[in-house]
């Protein structure tokens, strides 16, 4: 069986230097145009080149302020990616279909994959509508007759699930030490196990390339481990 690569794309201009985490803000809150020299998605186009390199395939999921450029358009079509909306505003059915259509306007097709940015926690931008409710997604995901969605929990145990063409992953292995239990899932724990069954692989590209031991477990599983997209 698989990976499910899962690429959350938070953050325009990453996180460092500071000029660009506060671009990065600024894109978040208010507006920030796309500016290639400032560095727009460039930790994402990075990664994508890793993963063609590979020949491993990945879902990206995106926010309004994180839609894909042309740049990275040409990566995804050229590796056999998949787009997804990283639902922001989930605080009604409305406000999902929203965002949902402001994404497909952009790139000119339907959406059929999502995540939800923020795990219930803290609220993560001006737009952000911080509660974790899964349950509620799958519903709208299932009337706006979408096929995935995948869950934001930690124990990468978690068996997925599926009703009427929409599949569920409840939870991911998190690449991102302070998600996961290293103790009890190692990145061996994932070179064994997604081998037997599909398991979601979630990462974040700045923190990614943020930290060289991520940046060599990421490398290291996406060629050791096969990895799927459900088209
Ligand atoms: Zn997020």
């Amino acid at each position: 069986m698989s990976l499910i690569i899962r690429i959350d794309v938070d953050r325009p201009y990453g996180k460092e230097p500071l000029a660009r985490h506060c671009l990065s803000r600024l894109s978040s809150d208010l507006y920030f145009p796309e500016v290639a020299a400032f560095g727009y998605l460039s930790e994402l186009q990075t990664m994508l080149r890793w993963l063609n390199e590979a020949g491993a395939r990945a879902y990206a999921f995106f926010r309004r302020c994180t839609l894909p450029s042309q740049p990275v358009l040409d990566l995804l079509n050229a590796g056999g990616h998949e787009m997804g909306l990283h639902l922001e505003n989930s605080r009604s059915q409305d406000t999902f279909l929203q965002e949902k259509q402001f994404m497909e306007r952009h790139i000119g097709k339907p959406i059929v994959a999502m995540s939800k940015h923020g795990s219930g926690g803290a609220k993560y931008g001006l737009r952000h509508y911080a509660p974790y409710e899964p349950e509620r997604y799958l519903e709208w995901a299932r009337q706006s007759k979408m096929r995935l969605f995948l869950g934001n929990l930690e124990d990468p145990t978690l068996q997925p699930q599926g009703s009427d063409g929409l599949l569920f992953f409840p939870s991911a292995f998190w690449l991102e030490t302070p998600w996961r239990n290293t103790g009890r899932f190692p990145v061996e724990w994932l070179l064994e196990h997604g081998r037997e069954r599909d398991i979601v692989l979630l990462v974040h590209p700045e923190n990614v390339l943020a930290d060289t031991a991520l940046t060599a477990d990421f490398k290291k599983l996406i060629r050791a481990v096969e990895s799927r997209t459900f088209s």
